[in-house]
């Protein structure tokens, strides 16, 4: 019979012992039913939680009927009475929290189906095995699924925080173009036909940068955008093509004041979400000590086994491999890693990384392991110990080596040895269990390069974009002409790295002509190059700029490890596949010859 399902008077994870004996109303989807003992269960979903139904003795005996009639999915509405579900029969659930109206039921009157659904093709629970893709094809089923639900809840306080955080600090949220010009970060952009300029095409933008830039020419001195961006990258693990940053610049600053203000941003949302205080100031590393240290530009702190360099002890053995990498003008760094029962770094597990770290690239990867003599003086047994002869006991003692320590070198230049290093490091954290569950490190990468060789492509490309501004001090470097140096120069740009996640970055802004000139000629891009790609941004720089900066946060990666989600997919309501498709609507999808004729393009298939 029909029921005012406008009229819902609470929700399916509102219920409690408080409200037994009132009559309430409520409307969501069958999430579970059970014919038991002459009368029927249903669990009853809604967004809030779950609640169960009874329809029994006082069940009205054709809503009884109807009610065995009822399956999984099927959106219901019920008119009960709260009542306790006897004290034998509380959820185990109840007690535990994860189902807090486990101690009530709702003995059923009234019911009417408002809508049926055939089986759905896969089991609506966050214990589902479904394939992703079958997922994904239904994905209004799969997010039905209270853990995705939860996820998006939190995406929408992470949202929600990061606006009501920029308000109150003055910021302005304003909109930029989706069919705009080429921007300069780097990766392929996705291109959009127009109809009305035959020939000519919009490009979907990889970051509001350059519009961002005119914002503070025009005044808006403080500009904050939640914004969609487009990269038509190859298809790495876990990207999408289209993502979310958390987008804003400002006038008047240096990196100190947008780093404290990104920092108290970041800080609101772990308070909102995880009740959880960053300490703060958020500790800081120079690139350049990162890369000594840890071999990465956004290194996990949450451990040590932090590289040494050992050239110099190195350069005194006889072992080729070292003596070759010292010549040619690279480096010799060591890991030392603790196994004092020696029970996990096993021959067979040393063999794997050594295999593992091949596959990356590396050559080899010479180790040895540190034991004791019968003395109780520590020596270096096995793997390249017999090379390292008289050098053992003062590379020993540099490294501050223990007995079960394995040791492991990596000789070769200065970036491929912190590649493979900073590889081995992440992989012996994991298998020696040295990295902390629940903590969260953020750090600070500062002081990055402007500029980085291109070997390719012979020539210097810009490490961040090529408005990032040069260290005031090296600006000389960038204007000497002696080009081995440009290396060198250090820019006013930082990342925000947590446990190893770059969780975005930015940069201060070159506001000077002739800076901004130089630094193009640097990367190799001509007047006309310039003028045709940014010309707009620089004719606007002309008039009046003020300094600024700004920076970008990638929002799905934030909420990724806010609510502990495997994959970017699992916080994005609908993904692309790592395909780079979408599996619900089929995009994407050919389209008819007539909408091709209108935009003057013909396609070529692709040679086999
Ligand atoms: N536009 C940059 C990016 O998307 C961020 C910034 O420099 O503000 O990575």
């Amino acid at each position: 019979m029909p029921l005012p399902y406008h009229q819902r008077t609470h929700n399916c994870g509102e219920l409690r012992a408080q409200h037994i004996g009132q009559q309430v109303l409520l409307a969501g989807w069958v999430a579970n039913h059970r014919d038991h003992k002459g009368m029927v269960f249903v669990d009853l979903r809604d967004r809030y939680g779950m609640t169960q139904l009874r329809f029994g003795d006082e069940t009205p005996r054709v809503v009884l009927e109807e009610a065995r009639r009822l399956r999984s999915e099927w959106c219901i509405c019920v008119r009960g009475t709260v009542a306790h579900r006897g004290p034998g029969n509380v959820s185990p659930r109840f007690f535990t929290g994860e189902l807090p109206t486990g101690e009530i039921e709702v003995v059923v009157q009234e019911l009417e189906v408002l809508s049926e659904s055939p089986p759905p093709p896969f089991d609506i629970s966050d214990y589902t095995t479904a394939h992703e893709d079958i997922r994904l094809e239904h994905r209004y089923l799969d997010l039905r699924r209270p853990g995705l639900q939860r996820n998006f809840l939190i995406r929408h306080r992470v949202a929600k925080t990061l606006r009501d955080y920029f308000d109150a600090h003055g910021f302005v949220e304003l909109e930029t173009p989706f069919l705009t010009k080429s921007t300069p970060e780097g990766a392929r952009d996705f291109l959009v036909p127009s109809r009305l300029h035959p020939g000519k095409f919009f490009a979907l933008p990889q970051s509001p940068q350059l519009f961002k830039q005119l914002f503070m020419v025009s005044g808006f001195d403080r500009y904050v955008q939640i914004v969609r961006c487009f990269r038509d990258e190859d298809l790495r693990a876990d990207r999408q093509p289209e993502f979310t940053q958390l987008d804003l610049e400002m006038s008047f600053v240096q990196a100190e004041n947008v780093m404290a203000m990104a920092e108290g941003a970041i800080a609101a949302v772990f308070a909102a979400v995880l009740n959880y205080e960053i300490p703060r100031p958020i500790p800081r590393l120079s690139y350049r000590e990162a890369l000594d240290r840890y071999g990465i530009d956004r290194p996990d702190t949450r451990f040590g086994l932090e590289l040494h360099d050992v050239s110099a002890l190195a350069g005194q053995t006889e072992f080729a491999p070292f003596r070759q990498a010292l010549e040619g003008g690279g480096v010799v760094k060591a890991i030392v890693a603790p196994d004092p029962g020696g029970k996990v770094l096993t021959r067979k597990t040393i063999d794997g990384l050594v295999e593992e770290l091949r596959g990356i690239g590396a050559p080899g990867l010479p180790y040895t392991k540190v034991v004791t003599d019968e003395q109780g003086q520590l020596k270096v047994e096995t793997g390249i110990a017999k090379h390292l002869g008289s050098v053992a006991p003062s590379l020993l003692d540099a490294l501050s080596a223990r007995p079960g320590d394995v040791v492991w070198f990596m000789p070769g230049p200065y970036a491929s040895v912190c590649k493979y290093l900073a590889h081995l490091r992440q992989r012996l954290g994991q298998l020696l269990q040295l990295i902390p569950q629940g903590q969260w490190n953020f750090l600070w990468v500062i002081d990055f390069p402007l500029l980085e060789w291109d070997e390719q492509e012979r020539r210097w490309s810009s490490v961040h974009h090529p408005f990032t501004a040069p260290h005031d001090a090296d600006l000389e470097l960038l204007f000497s002409d002696d080009s081995s140096r440009w290396g060198q120069i250090r820019s006013k740009a930082y990342d925000l790295v947590l446990n190893g996640i770059e969780l975005g970055g930015g940069s201060i802004r070159i506001h000077r002509a002739e800076v901004q000139r130089r630094v193009f000629h640097v990367l190799g891009i001509n007047d006309d190059e310039a003028q045709q790609k940014f010309g707009f941004l620089l004719q606007a720089l002309r008039y009046g700029p003020p300094p600024h900066g700004g920076l970008a946060f990638g929002l799905d990666r934030i909420v990724m490890m806010l609510t502990g989600a495997a994959s970017l997919r699992d916080v994005i309501a609908f993904p692309k596949t790592q395909r780079g498709t979408c599996p619900l609507t089929g995009a994407p999808s050919s389209v008819t010859e007539k909408q091709l004729a209108e935009l003057f393009i013909r396609t070529i298939p692709p040679s086999k």
